[in-house]
């Protein structure tokens, strides 16, 4: 039998085929007027999808280069940050600014919870002297999403400033830079954008530029200031990732086209649909705040989720993504974010229905298909 390989991760996620084929274009110059045209046209496309009026600039690194360039851009050695950790993503932020000597407050939560408005409040009123909030838009080792909005609400008048690692949400779910008052955010390449890994997406708010002008951290590659200097003049301080960026341009056509609403839509068609599949099989689910762009899943007891994803991989090549530590093996994540369809939906839930059964699980075969299916059904066009 030919065994079709199927990717459902989050992230990286499938790349539709118009947008393979750029890459295979033959390289252009990147100091040309071509490529400065597609640059712009790139930088305007991203500000689309990031809300915001500022620009967007491209960096030539995987998501957590942004996280970093986020961190040494607007901070100075010594001074004080929040970071809000519940899982994966928010633990990285509080190792890179501890890498960078940064006096971090970690604000912990276990993995699947999420961190209330009011929480946040008391966190920032024992710490006035914060000099930013680091979080997470979706917390991709959990599934969770975060109330950015009233987060927002709360740093809006202070000095603090709200640095957002959208990396796996932005373009996927709503999340308006400028209205919800966000001053630094970031997103990747490989997640929601629908291109290969290896870009990276940095803006920052008017209040974040003013910190940039201060920040005293040691800084050469990510130095905001290269990129805004460069975008004057229609280009990258580096020698960019051409091909990527021709890949981008593509995506960022197809995203337009469809439309940011259209595009969160979808995404929760795909989300309900794996939600009502996980649940019509007795499963659940990890997070007590889903959102859309993934759904991670308590492995059954008695069961071993690393073998669940094992299986799903070598046997089915139905790629889906394991817990990370320390808790692997504890629950397992079906991506559903990019250009992922209905009917992938249902690839993912038939080739998990066939591997619980092979673990001895006792279910009723096609429970969960029928659920996604209904789903899937009633919200065709
Ligand atoms: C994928 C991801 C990252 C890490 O990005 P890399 O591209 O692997 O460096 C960081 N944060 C979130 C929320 C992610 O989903």
């Amino acid at each position: 039998m030919i065994k079709k390989p199927y990717l459902l991760t989050p992230g990286p996620t499938p790349v539709p085929p118009q947008v393979l084929q750029v890459g295979g274009q033959p390289l252009i110059h990147h100091r040309s007027a071509e490529f400065s045209q597609i640059y712009m046209r790139v930088t305007e496309g991203l500000k689309y999808i990031f809300q915001t009026g500022q620009d967007v600039y491209i960096l030539t690194s995987s998501g957590s280069g942004a996280m970093e360039a986020a961190v040494v851009n607007i901070l100075s050695p010594g001074e004080k940050a929040l970071v809000i950790n519940a899982g994966k993503f928010g633990d990285r932020w509080t190792k890179i600014c501890r890498a960078f000597g940064i006096n971090v407050i970690e604000v912990v939560r276990p993995w699947g919870e999420d961190l209330p408005r009011e929480e946040l409040a008391d966190q920032l009123a024992s710490h006035p002297d914060a000099r930013a909030v680091f979080t997470t838009l979706s917390e991709t080792s959990t599934g969770t999403v975060f109330d950015l909005a009233e987060y927002g609400r709360l740093t809006r008048e202070k000095d603090t400033l709200l640095v957002v690692d959208g990396i796996s949400g932005v373009g996927a779910m709503p999340c308006p830079m400028d209205s919800w008052g966000i001053d630094v955010m970031i997103a990747g390449s490989q997640k929601s954008f629908m291109i290969p890994p290896g870009l990276s997406f940095i803006a920052f708010s008017p209040k974040g530029w003013e910190s940039v002008k201060n920040a005293r951290l040691p800084k050469f590659y990510f130095d905001a200031r290269a990129s805004r200097s460069s975008l004057l003049k229609k280009t990258s301080p580096w020698t960019p990732a051409i091909s990527l960026i021709r890949q981008l341009e593509k995506a960022l056509a197809i995203m337009q086209e469809i439309g940011l609403e259209t595009l969160f839509t979808h995404h929760r068609i795909m989300a309900e649909a794996t939600r009502a599949g996980i649940s019509a099989l007795r499963l659940e689910l990890l997070s007590q705040r889903p959102g859309n762009i993934l759904t991670a899943v308590k492995t059954p007891q008695g069961l071993d989720g690393n073998r669940i994803v094992k299986i799903m991989q070598d046997k089915y090549k139905t790629h889906i993504a394991g817990a990370q530590e320390p808790h692997k093996g504890k629950f397992f994540r079906i991506g559903h974010l990019g250009f992922i369809g209905g009917f992938d939906i249902m690839t993912a839930l038939t080739a998990l229905e066939m591997t619980l059964d092979e673990c001895g699980f006792d279910f009723n075969r096609g429970d969960a298909l029928g659920a996604a299916e209904a789903i899937i059904k009633e919200y065709w066009p």
